[in-house]
């Protein structure tokens, strides 16, 4: 892998970050669960559970998880 790879790549994938969090902004959706406000941990013996976002604690808005 050339350098200039690398950097087209790194560019091309922070903006694709971006457009993710305009879009995000735009919705209101806190990015990292996609406005779920959990995440499903899968692999647990007792079954699928849900577990509270951190980016937003829960409430699954952009505004709360952009105050982190
Ligand atoms: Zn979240």
């Amino acid at each position: 892998m050339n350098l200039s790879f690398w950097k087209t790549f790194s560019h091309w994938r922070d903006k694709k970050r971006e457009e993710r969090l305009i879009l995000s902004k735009q919705e209101n959706k806190c990015p990292q669960c996609r406005g779920r406000g959990f995440f499903v941990m899968p692999g647990d013996y007792l079954g699928a559970l849900p577990v509270d976002c951190t980016g937003c604690n829960g409430s699954g808005t952009f505004l709360d998880w952009e105050k982190q």
